[in-house]
Order: C-alpha cells, then structure tokens, then sequence
C-alpha cells in the first residue's frame, strides 16, 4: 500500500507531454500553447485619446480659468478609425473621439464636458482650466510593444489570452496536443443508462461521470461501450482503445475479487506501477503503461472512482497537455462536527468549505460518504482531507479542504 502522494508522484512520471498542433484563434480557448507569442507590432499601435474630447497644445491653456477662459479654434473633427493629417498649432484644437490617434502637435485632450462649445469644425471652444500635458492620452505600445512575448509557452488560453492573442496579429496558435482519452466500464452488472436494468443489473454511471471528467480535464473523451466480467472481452476492448487514444480510463474489476481482470490485463499487455493505495474511497486503484500510454483501472464504485480520477488521473492528463504541475487549492478549515474514521487511511470526504462569520475556514462533511454515492460529490466544493493515522477528529480539529470546484494554481 503507498500513499497519495506517492501514487500521484509515481503516475507524473508516466505522463508524457503530446506534441503539438496549430489551430485557429478561433478554436485555441482553453488550450495549452506549446510557442512563445511574440508581438508582431506595438498596441496600441498610435498614441490615441481615451476621452470623446478636444486634442490640444497644453501650454495654451496654461492660464486658462472660470474668470479668464482661453478659446482655441476647432480645425477638425475625428472620430476612431481616421486621423487628421494637419498640426495642431497654438490657438487650435480638433475635437476627436475615443481612439482616434492623437493629431501632429497636440499633447493632451480635455474632455467634452469640460469645454464650452466647439461643436465642429470652424467653431469656438471654450477652455476655462489647465490640462496637464499628456492627459488623457494612451500611449503607443501600452498593452505591449513588437518583439515582446506577450503569453509564455505552458500558458493556458483564457477569454482575455485570445483577445490578447487577436491583438498581436496571432491567427494560428500553437499548442499542444488534446489528449484523446478513452473511456469504459467493466462490470457485467451493467446496463446501458438508456436501460431499464433487469433483476441483479444497474445502470453504468461511470461512463457518463468519467467522460465529463476527462472533458472537465479539456480533453477529448472517446467512449468505448461496457465490457462484461471477461478477460478477453476486456482484454480486446482495452487493446483497441489504445490504439485509438492517448490514454485509457477503466472503471470496475479493479479489486481482489473472482471476476476482477483490469490488473492481471495491464500486467500482460504492459506494466502495473501500482494497484493499492492508502486512500479511502478507492483504495483498488490501478495505474499501468502500455507501449508509453497510461492506463487507469479505477475502482467501480462511483465516488470511489470519480475520486481515482481527481486525484491519479487529472494531474496526469494536464501534465499530457503541456500544464504546468498545480495543485488544486488547499483550504486549512475547522470541522464543524466530529468526523468517523474506521481504518488508517487517506480518506477524501465529500463536503462545503466556507468562510464563517469571522472570515475563518469552517468544513462540514455531508451525509452520504459510501463510495457507492455521487450525490455527495455532485454537491460539494472539497474534498475534506483526513490525515492516513488518523481515527476520527472532532469538531474545531483543523484539516485541509482540497477545492475541487475552483482550478489549479489558484487562490480559494
Ligand atoms: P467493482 O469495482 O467492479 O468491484 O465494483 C464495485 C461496485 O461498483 C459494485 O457495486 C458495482 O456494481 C459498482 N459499479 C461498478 N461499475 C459501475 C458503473 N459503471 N456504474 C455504476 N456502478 C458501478
Ligand atoms: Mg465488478
């Protein structure tokens, strides 16, 4: 038997990192990119106004006041998108719109609800205060300037990467590879969820569960259908899906029992890296490679096996796609009751990690910790984190909440 973190360091170095692929801006939110992005030019690429107001030459208005205003003459109107090709010299303005690049001569712009006046071009405007030079002026090269490396290799694309990725000309991105990751349940239990299960059989909820984990994990997932208790159907299914994926996902026939076979497959087709950890739920969880590819057997149970996932699958398939090595948030809490706990064990009990009125971090484990359950996990926001020699802890006992509502590398 190993510990976590030692199944979770052990199942890293199974990870290989996919190679990479170019796709669209359009289609790169939420990978991973596997280039430097460089700037091909400065942006804002023009000094420009960040006001709808009038360009002016400052030290006009440098004695400007109520009592004693200065009046300039409008020589233009601009709006975004065009720019005046004369200069602004001393006595003029031209009044320009948000964006529009600031006019030859000009080095600040006062706002229209500070100006009297000046409605277009050939009019009056009306200053009665100093600007200072410079005001309300975006410079050049502001967000970033050419050459610089506006997002870093290892960067996963957000919402504002793409915007960022737009504005520095990069239509095509390079990133890394999606893994494709292949998902099916064993067990000859199981019925298809379209089913009504027959006496002795249920629905497969692992599938469904896994698929949208692999998904959550931004990969693709590819569901294979269920393998009844049988080591050359098993044996045949895991093949192909191999074949076809980037990594294999099973769940079920992973323990001790008499129709158990996920192991003894991943140790003929390849190597077992382990098969038992200090963890509850999920202590028969597998993990081999074959031909460079991981492979889970997680345990059936469905908490048991969604926690197998979070825990030895996830890491890996963010490493396979270039993500750098993060830990989910960790929340040192109080427990708000007196918890159970049978066996020297890792347990991950399901439960809410909230502020309490002080600002402190208080845990409450929900009802319903079988690893036969979802509903707890479906509900919670951590996963509450018992210490392996532990038995029991009470009320006000701190312990860590590993948030697994919230990503990687980021603050609770
Ligand atoms: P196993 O890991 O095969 O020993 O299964 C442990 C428990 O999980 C048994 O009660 C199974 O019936 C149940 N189980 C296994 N696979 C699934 C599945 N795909 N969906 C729902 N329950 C399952
Ligand atoms: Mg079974």
């Amino acid at each position: 038997m190993i510990s976590v973190e030692q199944a979770q360091a052990i199942a890293l170095e199974c990870a290989r990192r996919l190679d990479e692929e170019q796709v669209d801006l359009a289609d790169c939110f939420g990978r991973v990119l596997s280039r430097d992005v460089v700037a091909d030019m400065d942006v804002a690429p023009f000094d420009n106004t960040a006001m709808d107001g009038f360009a002016v030459v400052s030290s006009d208005l440098a004695g400007a006041s109520e009592r004693e205003p200065v009046t300039l003459r409008v020589l233009a109107e601009e709006g975004a998108g065009s720019s005046y090709s004369g200069t602004v010299v001393p006595g003029t303005t031209v009044r320009i719109m948000t964006g529009a690049p600031i006019p030859a001569g000009a080095d600040a712009v006062v706002k229209f609800e500070q100006v009297e006046g000046g409605e277009s071009a050939g009019q009056d405007a009306v200053f009665s205060a100093p600007v200072k030079p410079g005001a309300n002026i975006r410079r050049a090269g502001e967000e970033f300037r050419r050459g610089d490396v506006v997002l870093r290799s290892c960067e996963r694309v957000n919402a504002y990467a793409m915007g960022m990725l737009a504005s520095a000309g990069a239509v095509r991105v390079s990133v890394f590879r999606r893994p494709r990751v292949g998902v099916f349940s064993i067990g000859s239990e199981l019925v298809s969820p379209a089913q009504t299960p027959a006496a002795g059989k249920i629905r497969n909820s692992n599938t469904a569960c896994l698929a949208g984990l692999a998904t959550d994990a931004l990969c693709e997932p590819r569901v294979y259908p269920i393998v009844p208790d049988d080591r050359g159907a098993i044996a045949s299914q895991l093949r192909r899906a191999l074949d076809e994926c980037d990594a294999v996902v099973t769940a079920g026939g992973a323990s001790k029992g008499d129709f158990d076979y996920i192991n003894g497959v991943i140790a003929e087709l390849g190597e077992v890296k382990f098969d038992y950890i200090s963890l509850r739920p999920g202590k028969r969880q597998t993990l081999g490679v074959v031909g460079g590819k991981p492979v889970w057997g997680l345990s059936g149970n469905p908490a048991a096996a969604a926690v197998g996932f979070e825990l030895l699958v996830r890491p890996v398939l963010r490493a396979m796609q270039g993500m750098a090595p993060l830990p989910r948030p960790v929340v040192r809490a109080r427990l708000a009751t007196d918890v159970k706990k049978k066996e020297t064990r890792r347990y991950y009990e399901r439960g809410l990690v909230e502020r309490a009125q002080d600002g402190s971090w208080v845990a409450t484990e929900f009802r319903g910790q079988s690893s036969a359950l979802l509903g707890a996990l479906q509900r919670c926001n951590c996963l509450i984190i018992l210490p392996d020699d532990s038995l029991g802890m009470k009320a006000g006992d701190e312990v860590d909440c590993m948030r697994i509502d919230i990503p990687e590398g980021t603050q609770a």
